[in-house]
């Protein structure tokens, strides 16, 4: 029989929103994609924030875009200079209060081969300066 791993439950986007930054993040089909997606995971369970779905925003849910019009600070990660995540929140109107590119520290790739050093570096990354906006 598999063995049951307690989950780690997370506080629902809308109210968490109330006074917790928002973390967006475009998820893309590439290495920096797939980093940007991980390094959003990693500050969630880190209690640097909630990540939330950006790409339901995309497909136009108004309940979503809701909760970027509300969140304390918006946290974007952008896989590339494409700035697919942005676009999204900008297009909603909603403030954003910083945002990342990770392909300005990690070289693009056409791989979903990605390593938990790298995942680590845009996070620590993104947490060092965000305290240097407090
Ligand atoms: S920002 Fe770049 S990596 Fe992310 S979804 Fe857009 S094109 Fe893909």
């Amino acid at each position: 029989m598999a063995k049951t791993v307690e989950k780690k439950l997370l506080e629902a986007c809308h109210k968490a929103a109330e006074h917790s930054d928002m973390i967006w993040v475009c998820g893309g089909a590439s290495n920096v994609g797939l980093i940007a997606h991980e390094a959003g995971i990693l500050l969630t369970n880190g209690g640097n924030g909630r990540m939330c779905c950006t790409a339901a925003i995309g497909a136009g849910s108004v309940v979503h875009a809701e909760i970027a019009l509300k969140a304390k600070r918006n946290i974007v990660i952008n896989g590339c200079g494409n700035r697919c995540a942005s676009k999204i929140l900008e297009r909603v109107g909603a403030r954003i209060d910083y945002e990342v590119i990770v392909s300005n520290y990690i070289q693009k790739l056409p791989t979903l081969d990605i390593s938990e050093d790298e995942v680590k570096k845009i996070a620590a990354k993104i947490v060092e300066d965000l305290k240097s906006k407090t």
